[in-house]
Parts: C-alpha cells; structure tokens; sequence
C-alpha cells in the first residue's frame, strides 16, 4: 500500500473518518456494494470518478434505490429537486477534488450538494483515485481550483474564464458576465459522528 495511504487512514482514525485503500475500481465497487445494505437508498453526486467506477448501475441492479441527477433531458427545476432529495438519502456517494496527506478532504461545489450530502447525509461515502492526494491543504486548494475545476467547467460546459485556457481568474469570474463554477468550498478536517464519513481511496488515477 501507498505509505500517504497507510498515514491518512491513519490520521483519519483519530477525526472519526473511516478510511478504507483499495487496489483498483473492481475492489473498490466491490466494497461500496459490501458497505451499502441492499435495501437502502443512495444519492449521488455528480463525478466522474463515481461514473468511472460504474456503481450507480451495479446499486441499481442489486435493488438499490438510486436518486441521481446525472441523467439525461432533466430540467433545470427538476436536476435541483433530485439533488435535494439525493442529500436525504441513506447514504450519500461522491467524490472529493482533493485530499491533503495532512488529511483535509476538500470539495468545491456550484449548487452546494455535494456540500450538503457530504457534510450532512445520514452516512457518506467519498471515493477517491490516489492521484487526488497532495502534499498539504495549500496544494489541495489549489489543485481543486486551478486543475480540478477547469477541467469540470470543460466538462459540463460552463461559461467560465477556465474554460477556454484552464487558467482561473477568479476576480473577474461573476455573473452575469460568466457562470461561476466556485462558489462554495467544504474543507472537512473530522466528523463528529463515528461511522458516518467514509473514505474509499483506490490504488490507480480516476476522475480529476
Ligand atoms: S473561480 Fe471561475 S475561473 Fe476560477 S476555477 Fe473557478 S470557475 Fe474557473
């Protein structure tokens, strides 16, 4: 195992937050479906690391109740009931931009969410590829801004100054000129309730 890895679980033991390592995206889905019980209900958050690991379909076809907004010809109005309805859930599934070998999780957010799920949800489960991790929470923070973003507002087409050249300009990046991907940010450093936040770190590079 990665010794970041061996020390975050590690550090997390300490704040309450339940880390897990797995090798690979098989092990890893492997766990979510042993952690989850069969009956219960999972939101989702939007992330490329959860589609990558193809777990809403593997839920879903063991009889999970899955309450996602990651489907197609949603509107706008009926993406923000599902993402409020995902927060309820029994367990909440996301992922994080960056994770410090300090052991801060950090997420940006545009709509708050993954905040609210992450932070509130009855039980979440973040899953994170080990090329998320940095050194301190300095270069989480920056990671999260100035490479995870760019490449998020690429992905779901975001009119953002990032978008065109993965440069931030945050001073000039308001509305109604742009459509500001960072408006919110959750450094979580512990959880306070035992058994509630856990965290899946996988052995290989997925999502960004
Ligand atoms: S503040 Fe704006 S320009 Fe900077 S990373 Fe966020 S969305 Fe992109």
């Amino acid at each position: 195992m990665d010794k970041r890895v061996e020390h975050l679980i590690k550090v997390w033991q300490k704040r309450n937050i339940l880390g897990f390592y797995c090798e690979n995206k098989e092990k890893a889905q492997e766990k979510i479906l042993e952690i989850i019980p069969p009956d219960a209900s999972i939101g989702f958050s939007g992330s490329v690391t959860l589609e990558q690991l193809d777990i809403a379909k593997a839920l879903e076809e063991r009889g999970n109740k899955i309450i996602s907004h990651n489907k197609p010809g949603l509107s706008r109005e009926e993406s923000l009931i599902i993402r409020r309805q995902a927060t309820q859930a029994d367990y909440y599934l996301a992922s994080a931009n960056a994770i410090s070998e300090t052991g801060e999780l950090v997420f940006f957010s545009a709509y708050g969410n993954r905040i609210s799920g992450v932070s509130y949800a009855n039980n979440a489960i973040i899953v994170c590829g080990i090329n998320k991790i940095t050194k301190d929470l300095e270069e989480a923070l920056k990671r999260s801004r100035e490479y995870a973003t760019p490449l998020n507002c690429k992905r779901l087409n975001f009119n953002t100054p990032c978008f065109k050249d993965g440069i931030c300009r945050s001073e000039i990046c308001l509305f109604p000129k742009y459509k500001r991907m960072c408006c919110q940010i959750l450094i979580i450093e512990a959880e306070i309730l035992p058994n509630r936040l856990k965290v899946i770190l996988i052995g290989e590079p997925l999502g960004f």
